[in-house]
């Protein structure tokens, strides 16, 4: 992979994990130029969203899968049957907050947001509140 083409730049992005929404518009302007022009920095901030869409995507699977763990315990009834479904509450509920810590962590759920909007008919995007359409497509 080629290397940063603006190091001190490159770092900061990295600090803060290639996220520039939770920046004023009129503070972005240096680093979306970076991202536009630097393909080492592109590159990792893909990464990181891939990463960060990835774990919510697991962790649904994951609190989906002990659902209906839990509901299969319950419909056979083994013996220890209380201790399964524990377990099956638990990873339950260990998988919401993952997620949950994922989503308010990371821009990943604004990520997902813009991408959707993105592809909506015109028609659907114009009768999108107006504030709300300035937060998810950021300009
Ligand atoms: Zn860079």
């Amino acid at each position: 992979m080629s290397p940063c083409t603006d190091r001190v730049v490159g770092k900061i992005l990295a600090g803060w994990r290639y996220d520039i929404s939770g920046l004023a518009p009129e503070m972005r302007g240096d680093y979306e130029s970076h991202l536009a022009t630097c393909e080492h920095c592109r590159s990792r901030q893909r990464l990181h969203r891939t990463i960060d869409i990835g774990l919510i995507v697991l962790a649904s699977v994951s609190a989906f899968v002990f659902l209906l763990a839990f509901g299969v315990i319950r419909t056979v009834g083994p013996r220890h049957e209380l201790a399964f479904e524990l377990a099956a509450v638990g990873g339950f509920l260990l998988s919401i907050f993952i997620f949950v810590l994922v989503a308010l962590a990371t821009p990943a759920p604004m990520v997902v947001a813009r991408s959707v909007h993105d592809r909506l008919p015109d028609g659907i995007r114009e009768r999108i509140p107006e504030e709300l359409r300035v937060r998810i497509s950021g300009q």
